[in-house]
């Protein structure tokens, strides 16, 4: 599967929900906000749908380089991409602390995925890395295009600069890793796959790097993002989904983290940014189960899972257990990581589905026109 001809996703940071809640806000500053990001987000989408998505070439033919390849772009606030070049590889660092951040970021995944899983960048053939900051005025996002990340720098009300989480800069860039891989389909269980494997890796990118074991890491998605007064430590929570805010103007993190709260709505996809919680939980909980650094064991048989072959892009939450448990047995036997890959999944209620050649190419669930934001 390549880049090339595979349609990228379009995932905002913040989801629709989210946003949706904070329009209805009494405080016109945090409803105007929410609304102009809403509206700049459909017109991406939109834009997305009209664009054939072109990778942004790697190396080939050659080894990649053990060196990230990292330019960072000013928008200035408005809405071209990707803006002025203010930072590229090796320069001195900026003035500006959104730019340093980004470029650190970008850095920062990059040597994960390299350290951790020996994998070249997002495509593991060295594709450079683009960032755009300060993309919008108060804009309450950060996506990754098919091509580049792009970043706003929040309301001040509700979310700071969007730079500031690395686990957010981790999530974003792991969309496009799978794109080059897996390249889950963006709808319903699939898509919620798409948006775990997101948050699992951009967990481990916060990990890696702070030297943190599954038992110091806080599990938390985008903490430090949320302005002060907000009632809320992060967007996602894997130790305990639904937890991560409860606020009037955000509403209540409506995540579960068990089959028995799945939620089934034809907004956001099909709830990709909402259903992630189970198998985030069932991550969680193999990692907490095999302790150590979540991103050797835990973490080796997800990036396995992703990049091995043999899922499906339509994959579900049964299939994808499956798949774990498979990649489990081949990396390390039938033993202890083995038997925790299947308590984990048996503790979310999700059964591996059965190993049968239709198991990895089950009919594509019909998303029709998925409704977006
Ligand atoms: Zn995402």
């Amino acid at each position: 599967m390549t880049a090339d001809r595979a349609p990228a996703v379009f995932c905002t940071i913040v989801p629709p929900h989210v946003l949706d809640k904070m329009s209805g806000s009494a405080d016109a500053g945090v409803s105007g906000a929410a609304r102009r990001t809403l509206e700049q987000d459909a017109l991406q989408r939109t834009r997305r749908r009209l664009t054939t998505v072109i990778g942004a070439t790697g190396v080939t033919g050659a080894a990649a380089s053990d060196r990230p390849v990292r330019t960072i772009h000013d928008a200035k606030h408005q809405d071209a991409l990707p803006g002025r070049k203010v930072r590229g590889e090796g320069d001195k660092a900026a003035e500006d602390a959104s730019v340093n951040r980004a470029y650190d970021a970008l850095g920062a995944t990059f040597e994960t995925y390299l350290k951790a899983y020996a994998r070249h960048s997002i495509d593991d053939a060295g594709l450079p890395l683009v960032a755009s900051v300060h993309y919008l005025q108060d804009y309450n996002n950060a996506f990754w295009n098919g091509q580049q990340m792009v970043f706003g720098d929040g309301d001040g009300r509700i979310f700071l600069d969007f730079t500031l989480p690395l686990d957010v800069i981790g999530h974003e860039l792991t969309h496009g890793v799978t794109q080059y891989s897996a390249n889950l389909d963006y709808f319903g269980q699939s898509g919620a796959l798409n948006e775990s494997v997101s948050d699992v890796f951009g967990s481990l990118i916060k990990q890696f790097t702070l030297g943190q074991s599954a038992e110091q890491a806080d599990w938390l998605i985008g903490a430090g993002l949320l302005a002060p007064g907000v009632n809320g430590h992060a967007l996602r929570s894997m130790k305990a989904p639904g937890t991560a805010y409860d606020d009037p103007d955000l509403g209540t993190d409506p995540q579960p983290g068990t089959m028995t709260g799945y939620v089934s709505t034809s907004r956001d996809n099909g709830g990709v940014h909402i259903n992630s919680g189970i198998p985030n939980h069932a991550f969680y909980l193999l990692a907490a189960e095999l302790g150590g650094n979540a991103w050797e064991q835990a973490g080796q048989i997800w990036y396995d899972t992703l990049t091995g072959g043999t899922l499906s892009p339509h994959a579900q939450f049964a299939d994808f257990a499956a798949a774990t448990a498979a990649a489990a047995k081949a990396r390390y036997g039938e033993g202890d990581q083995y038997r925790a890959v299947l308590a984990s999944w048996s503790q979310v209620g999700v059964t591996p589905a059965a190993p049968s050649p239709d198991s990895a190419g089950l009919p594509r669930q019909q998303p029709g026109q998925p409704q977006e934001a």
